[in-house]
C-alpha cells in the first residue's frame, strides 16, 4: 500500500471482512438468531464503513479523501441506533418501541448521511477539511460544523443508552453474562476510542473507531459462531411471555403495573406502555367487581403459593370467565418483590358448567324444573309446611290427547304445544310456586300457602287460560286442554324422635303419597271428560 498506515489499514480492512462474514454468517441462518435483519444491516454497514475509512487513509489526495468519508458516513451514522435496536430486542424490549419512535431513531443518521453528501453546499456538517501540514503521509484535520455536534452526541447517547441497559439487565439475567459482556465490550471499547479521539490522544489524531472495530468485530463473530452469542434464550423466553395465550401482569409492591404479556392487553384493552408504572386497580375495577386478587386479601402469613379464584369478567359487551392465578414474586434475596398475576380465559369451561347444571336441574325443551329437581325441591317446601302448619297444595295436570296432536301434526308442533303450554302457565303463577315437567306431557305444580280450594282456584285460571289461547300453527288455531288434579298436604309432624334417614324416609313416603292423591284426582278428571279439574279427597 506504500503508506505510512498499511498496518492499520490492513486492520481496518481486516474489520470489514469480518463484517462480510458476520454479515453472511447471520443470513445463513446458522444461528438463531432473532435479530437477524438487524444485525446483518448493522455488519454490512459497518462494512461499508471500514472500507471507507481504509480507503480514506490510503487516498492520495483531499478529493479522495473527501469522496471516502461520504462512503464511509454510508454507514457510520446508523450503526450506534442499530446497536442500540439490537440489544433492545435481545433484551425483549423492542415491543416497547412504537413504530414511530422507531423511526425517529433514525431520523438524525439520515440528516447527517444527506448533510455530509452536500457538505460542499452549506458546511453544516464539516465547517472545514484541511490537509494536515505536521504528518507525513495525507490526513486530514476536520472542523466540526454544528450538526457534527448534533450526530457525536447522538452517537454517544446511544452507546451509554446501550451500557446502562446491559447493566440494568446484568443483575436481572445472570446467565446471560456472557452475552450481555460481549456487547458490553462491543459499547465500552468505541466509547473510550471516541473520548481519546476527541481528547486529540490518538496517533495523528486519527479516528480509532474502525481498528476498534476489527477488534469488537472478532469478539462477536467468535462469540456468534462458538458461543451462539445470540442464542434465543431471553428472546425465546420474552416470546413465550408474547405468545402465551394465559394474560400474564406483574406488578410491583404497590401493585403498579411493571409488566404484562400482549393476551393480558386483549383482556384488558386499556393497557399500553404508558400504563407501565400506573396502580393496576382502576383498570381493574373496569372489568371485573371482585377486588385485585391478593392484593386485598393480603393478611396473615402469605406462603408465595399461586392462589387460584374463577370470577367473571367485561370486556365491552362480552362476559367470560377468568381463572385468576396470583403468586408472589421474590428477589434473588427471597425478599417479596411483587406479584404475578395470570388470567386464564376458563369461558368455555364455565358454560359447560352451567350447561350440565341445566340440564340436571332443567327439562331441555321447556327449561322449567325436571322432575328430580322438582322432587329435591318439593321435600323442603314439604318440610317447611308441616313445621310451620301452613297449608301446601300440589296440582298435577296432563295434556288431553296428546297423542293425536302428535299423530296428526307431527312430532316438532307436538314440541311446540308443550312450550306454548308451559308459557301460558307460567303467566298464572306466584313466584313462590314450583312449575316442573313431571313427565312426557304431564307437568306439576307445588303452592306452599295454598289450601285445597285456593290450589283448585289457581287450576281453574290454567284451565281457562288454555282456552283462551289456543295455539297457532299453520293449519290455523289448535286448541289444547289438560286434566288436573288437586291434593293437599294433610300430614302433622313428626313426634318424638327419630333419626336422620329414618327422617329423610318418613319425608319422601309423605311427598310420594301427596303426588299419588294428585295424580288419581287428575285420572278422575281424565275419566269424567277431560278438560276438567278434580280434587283428591283422600285423607
Ligand atoms: P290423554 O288425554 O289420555 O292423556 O291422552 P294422550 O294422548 O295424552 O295419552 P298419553 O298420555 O298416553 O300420551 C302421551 C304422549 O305424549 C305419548 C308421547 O308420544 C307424547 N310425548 C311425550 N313426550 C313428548 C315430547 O317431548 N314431545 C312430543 N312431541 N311428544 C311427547
Ligand atoms: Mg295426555
Ligand atoms: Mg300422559
Amino acid at each position: 500500500m506504500g503508506t505510512p498506515y498499511s498496518a492499520v489499514i490492513t486492520l481496518i480492512v481486516t474489520a470489514g471482512v469480518l463484517n462480510i462474514i458476520m454479515g453472511l454468517y447471520v443470513l445463513s441462518g446458522r444461528s438463531k438468531l432473532a435479530t437477524v435483519k438487524t444485525f446483518f444491516i448493522f455488519s454490512l454497514l459497518a462494512a461499508i464503513y471500514t472500507f471507507g475509512a481504509a480507503l480514506e487513509l490510503s487516498s492520495r489526495s483531499l478529493q479522495e479523501i473527501q469522496f471516502w468519508i461520504k462512503i464511509e458516513y454510508l454507514g457510520m451514522p446508523f450503526l450506534p441506533p442499530l446497536n442500540l435496536l439490537i440489544i433492545l430486542t435481545y433484551l425483549g424490549m423492542e415491543r416497547y418501541l412504537r413504530p414511530g419512535l422507531l423511526i425517529s431513531m433514525f431520523a438524525i443518521p439520515v440528516v447527517t448521511l444527506l448533510l455530509v453528501m452536500t457538505n460542499e453546499l452549506h458546511h453544516l456538517y464539516y465547517r472545514d477539511i484541511l490537509l494536515r501540514p505536521d504528518v507525513s503521509a495525507l490526513k486530514v484535520d476536520i472542523v466540526a460544523g454544528p450538526w457534527y455536534i448534533i450526530q457525536g452526541a447522538y452517537t454517544f447517547a446511544c452507546l451509554i443508552g446501550g451500557v446502562v441497559l446491559l447493566l440494568r439487565s446484568w443483575r436481572k439475567m445472570p446467565s446471560y453474562r456472557f452475552q450481555l459482556g460481549t456487547m458490553l465490550i462491543g459499547l465500552v471499547l468505541p466509547l473510550i476510542g471516541d473520548f481519546l479521539y476527541l481528547g486529540g490522544l490518538t496517533p495523528d489524531g486519527m479516528d480509532p473507531i474502525p481498528v476498534i472495530m476489527t477488534l469488537t468485530s472478532a469478539l462477536y463473530l467468535w462469540a456468534l459462531t462458538s458461543k451462539g452469542l445470540f442464542h434465543v434464550a431471553p428472546i425465546a423466553r420474552d416470546n413465550l411471555f408474547s405468545s402465551m395465550r394465559e394474560g400474564v401482569l406483574v406488578l410491583d409492591l404497590d401493585n403498579r403495573l411493571v409488566d404484562f404479556n400482549p393476551a393480558a392487553a386483549t383482556m384488558m384493552p386499556e393497557l399500553s406502555p404508558s400504563a407501565i408504572g400506573e396502580p393496576l386497580h382502576e383498570m381493574w375495577q373496569l372489568h371485573t367487581t371482585e377486588p385485585l386478587f391478593g392484593t386485598e386479601k393480603r393478611e396473615g402469613p402469605d406462603t408465595g403459593e399461586a392462589e387460584i379464584e374463577e370470577i367473571r369478567w367485561e370486556i365491552g359487551n362480552h362476559s367470560l370467565h377468568y381463572q385468576i392465578r396470583s403468586s408472589i414474586v421474590r428477589n434473588q434475596r427471597g425478599r417479596e418483590a411483587g406479584r404475578l398475576i395470570v388470567l386464564i380465559d376458563v369461558t368455555d369451561k364455565a358454560r359447560l358448567q352451567e350447561e350440565l347444571r341445566q340440564m340436571a336441574y332443567y327439562d331441555g325443551l321447556t327449561r322449567i324444573y325436571n322432575r328430580s329437581h322438582f322432587m329435591k325441591l318439593s321435600y323442603a317446601l314439604l318440610n317447611q309446611a308441616v313445621r310451620s302448619r301452613e297449608p301446601l297444595a300440589f296440582l298435577l295436570f296432563d295434556i288431553d290427547h296428546f297423542k293425536r296432536i302428535n299423530d296428526v301434526y307431527g312430532h316438532d308442533i307436538g314440541d311446540q304445544a308443550l312450550q306454548h303450554i308451559v308459557e301460558l302457565t307460567r303467566k298464572t303463577m306466584r313466584t313462590e310456586d314450583l312449575f316442573a315437567r313431571y313427565g312426557g306431557e304431564e307437568f306439576a305444580v307445588a303452592m306452599p300457602g295454598l289450601s285445597t280450594s285456593e290450589a283448585t282456584a289457581a287450576a281453574e285460571r290454567i284451565r281457562a287460560e288454555l282456552l283462551a289461547q289456543p295455539m297457532t300453527i299453520p293449519q290455523g288455531p289448535l286448541l289444547i286442554t289438560a286434566s288436573f288434579g288437586v291434593a293437599e298436604v294433610k300430614t302433622s309432624p313428626l313426634n318424638g324422635t327419630v333419626d336422620a334417614e329414618a327422617e329423610q324416609a318418613w319425608w319422601d313416603t309423605e311427598l310420594k303419597k301427596v303426588l299419588k292423591q294428585a295424580d288419581r284426582a287428575l285420572y278422575e278428571a281424565k275419566r269424567s271428560g277431560r278438560n276438567a279439574i278434580r280434587v283428591s279427597d283422600e285423607e
